[in-house]
């Protein structure tokens, strides 16, 4: 089956007890028992619920995994993962890394016991340099907020295996259907699926698959203990995301490619941040490991001045923080995602007072163009 098909028939999609052509939103805390003597496949929501399970097996389909969890939100996929690991634990990660992951491994997992070393994830070489006696894990993150980073995800897995290390990759950026992190080896993919998966904008919701049967079990544990998990309500709406999330996915990355080669020869645009580019320092690498360029592109404006003019006088895309809606989403991430990083660290990771993150929509890209055209020519 391929990619439009599986999003809509790669799993269960119809309701097993009505035919249903939608399944139901199951929007019920308990289930009632006719029998205490039966073992019931439903008893409690926290456990298990029947419009979660459905969307549980439609990311299984899109991930090409044979087990999936489903939580509250990206952060709470990710907390669940990583607190797996146990006291005296050390992990790897990326230093371009999500602001919530960040403070979950900086501020949280030490009061449990559990370390991170964090690496210049561009070269594959720091990850196995920053290899301890307790290392049990890599933690991934390609491309990377906002500059687009890439990891070369076959070198660190490769690494990974030869050391006997877990790797986890948070492949909200590419999703499953522009880079199958899974089959290339990846032990955990997750997704904030509040981006992409759901594309709408309307949902907060994360997911983790795999493919090992032992670290399911473990998470579905850590699911029902930490009560984590999604509600049935927002397993719905992603589950009528994930239908037209193909299509959303291969329009979107249309126009960011061909916007990030408008911007790249655009003057008044001092740089471009875009693994489907060319001139991108891991355009090679990152083409070996995914279908294109994705649909998030960067770029620099020079200064704050510019950025303000540019923002008061773009009409199409929102701005706003997050990413992955239908709609184009700007963010500016000197004041959104990267407020609470002291000022230095903040240019070191080349997050400038001139950088604008653009979540690519599915509007026509001759509409976005003229818009940008339009707001940069105020500049
Ligand atoms: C948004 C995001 C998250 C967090 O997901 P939530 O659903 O907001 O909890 C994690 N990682 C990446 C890369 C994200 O973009």
């Amino acid at each position: 089956m391929k990619i439009n098909t599986k999003v809509i028939h790669g799993y269960p999609m119809t309701d097993k007890y009505t035919g249903s052509s939608s399944i139901p939103l199951y929007q019920s805390s308990t289930y009632s028992q006719s029998n205490i003597e039966e073992n019931y496949a439903y008893i409690y929501s926290r456990f298990s619920n029947p419009t979660r399970d459905a969307l549980s097996e439609a990311i299984c389909s899109i991930e090409n995994a044979q087990f999936s969890e489903v939580f509250s939100s990206g952060m709470a996929a990710i907390s669940a993962v990583l607190l797996g690991f146990s006291q005296g634990d050390h992990i790897v990660a990326c230093k371009s890394i999500y602001g919530g992951t960040f403070q979950l491994m900086t501020e949280f997992l030490p009061r449990y016991g559990i370390s991170v070393t964090f690496v210049d994830a561009t070269d594959p070489k720091n990850y196995a340099d920053a290899i301890q006696e307790n290392t049990k894990a890599f933690y991934i993150e390609t491309p990377s907020n906002p500059t687009l980073q890439v990891t070369d995800l076959n070198a660190v897995i490769g690494l990974a295996k030869k050391n006997n290390l877990i790797t986890v990759c948070d492949n909200t950026f590419m999703t499953p259907l522009l880079s199958d992190v899974i089959s290339l080896g990846i032990d955990f993919s997750i997704n904030s699926a509040t981006k992409f998966i759901n594309g709408h904008s309307d949902v907060i919701l994360g997911t983790v698959a795999t493919n090992n049967a032992e670290y399911a079990k473990w998470l579905h544990k850590s699911a029902v203990a930490i009560g984590s998990i999604a509600a049935p309500f927002d397993s719905w709406l992603t589950m009528r995301g994930l239908k037209s999330m193909a299509m959303r996915v291969e329009r979107s990355s249309e126009n960011a490619q061909k916007l990030a080669e408008y911007l790249n020869q655009h003057s008044k645009v001092k740089k471009v941040f875009y693994p489907g580019l060319v001139s991108h320092p891991n355009h090679q690498v990152h083409m070996q490991q995914s279908k294109n360029g994705g649909m998030v592109v960067s770029f620099d404006l020079g200064n704050e001045k510019n950025v303000k003019l540019f923002l008061d006088a773009i009409r199409i895309p929102l701005v706003a923080v997050s990413l992955g809606g239908i709609e184009s989403i700007i963010s500016y991430p000197k004041i959104m995602s990267h407020a609470c990083i002291p000022k230095e660290e903040r240019i070191a990771q080349g997050v400038t007072d001139g950088l604008l993150r653009f979540s690519v929509g599915c509007e026509d890209i001759s509409d976005l163009l003229a818009d940008l055209d339009n707001a940069l020519s105020t500049l």
